[in-house]
C-alpha cells in the first residue's frame, strides 16, 4: 500500500481527502475532517462498492474488500499526518462515508478492536445499506466498542427502497435487527434519508415515516445529496418535505456534509484514478 495523493478543503472545516494505492493498482479514498471539537476520519473498506445504489458515486466500481492491514497501514499514516497519536481532540472513527461495512465485517471487526486498543476513548460509527444486515449480530459478538449505527433508509417503502439498494433486505427484518442492537448495546440509531426528487418526497413518505419512528426508538436525519452525475437530484420539495415532517412533530437533523469541492461528500468518493492508474 502507497499514498498517491491528497486534495484539501476549507468549506465549511479543514478536510484532506487522501487517496492510496495497492500493489494491484487499485485506488482507496480515506477522508480526514478537523470539526472541532472532533477530528473525523472517515473509513473506506473496499475498493468501490457492489452494492451499485443507482444514485452513488462509490457504487460505480468494485474490485474487492480492503485487508485489515490495508485499513490498519492507511490509518497509522492518516493518525501520524495529522498528529492524532497526542490530540486532546476527541476522535471519530466513521465507517460510513461510502462502501458496505457489514459485507466486509471480517476485517472491520479486526479495525474496530485495533482502533479501541489504540484509541480507547473513539468514538465508533458504521453504516449500512443492506442484505447483509445480518452480519451486524456477528460483528457484534467480537467487538467491545460498539458502533452507532447509521441505515441508508431513503424510502419506507420496501419496493421503492429496492429499487435505490438493490438487494437489500426487506425493512421489518433490518429495523428488527437495528432494534436488538440498540437495546442490546445501548447504541444510537439513526435513518438516514435523502430526499430525491419525484422519488421519496411526498406526504405519503412522511405518514410511513411517522409510523416507523412511532414503533422504534431511532432518529431520522436528512442529508443533502450531492449531484454526481447519475439520474437522481435532490429534491425540489425539500424543504416543504421538512415542513411536513415538522408538522408530523418530527424533527430531523439537517445534515450537509460539505467538501464538495475535493468529492469528498456523501456518496462522492470514487476510485477515479483506478483506471487512470490501469490505462
Ligand atoms: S450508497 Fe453506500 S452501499 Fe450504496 S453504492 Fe454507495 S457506498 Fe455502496
Amino acid at each position: 500500500m502507497k499514498f498517491l495523493e491528497a486534495k484539501e478543503s476549507f468549506l465549511p472545516n479543514y478536510t484532506k481527502k487522501y487517496t492510496f494505492i495497492n500493489d494491484k493498482h487499485w485506488t482507496v479514498e480515506f477522508v480526514y475532517v478537523d470539526r472541532p471539537p472532533e477530528h473525523i476520519i472517515c473509513i473506506s473498506c473496499m475498493y468501490g462498492c457492489p452494492v451499485w445504489c443507482g444514485f452513488c458515486k462509490s457504487g460505480t466500481k468494485f474490485f474487492g474488500n480492503l485487508s485489515f492491514e490495508d485499513m490498519r497501514w492507511i490509518l497509522n499514516y492518516i493518525a501520524e499526518d495529522k498528529k492524532l497519536f497526542t490530540t486532546d481532540q476527541k476522535i471519530v472513527f466513521s465507517f460510513m462515508w461510502s462502501w458496505e461495512s457489514l459485507i466486509n465485517y471480517e476485517n472491520v471487526v479486526q479495525c474496530i478492536n485495533k482502533i479501541t486498543d489504540t484509541f480507547p476513548t473513539a468514538s465508533i460509527s458504521l453504516a449500512t445499506s443492506w442484505v447483509q444486515i445480518k452480519n451486524l449480530p456477528l460483528l457484534a459478538s467480537k467487538i467491545a466498542n460498539y458502533p452507532k449505527i447509521q441505515l441508508s433508509f431513503h424510502s419506507p417503502f420496501d419496493e421503492e427502497r429496492k429499487k435505490l439498494i438493490p438487494n437489500t433486505a426487506d425493512l421489518n427484518v433490518i429495523l428488527d435487527i437495528l432494534s436488538d442492537y440498540h437495546s442490546k448495546h445501548n447504541a444510537k440509531i439513526t435513518l438516514n434519508y435523502i430526499v430525491l426528487d419525484g422519488i421519496n418526497d411526498t406526504v405519503k413518505h412522511v405518514k410511513w415515516i411517522k409510523r416507523i419512528l412511532e414503533k422504534y426508538p431511532f432518529s431520522f436525519k436528512i442529508n443533502e445529496y450531492h449531484d454526481v452525475g447519475t439520474w437522481y437530484a435532490q429534491s425540489k420539495h425539500r424543504d416543504r418535505f421538512i415542513a411536513q415532517l415538522h408538522k408530523e412533530g418530527i424533527f430531523p437533523k439537517v445534515y450537509d456534509t460539505g467538501w464538495v469541492d475535493i468529492w469528498a461528500a456523501c456518496g462522492q468518493l470514487s476510485s477515479e484514478k483506478m483506471g487512470d492508474v490501469l490505462a
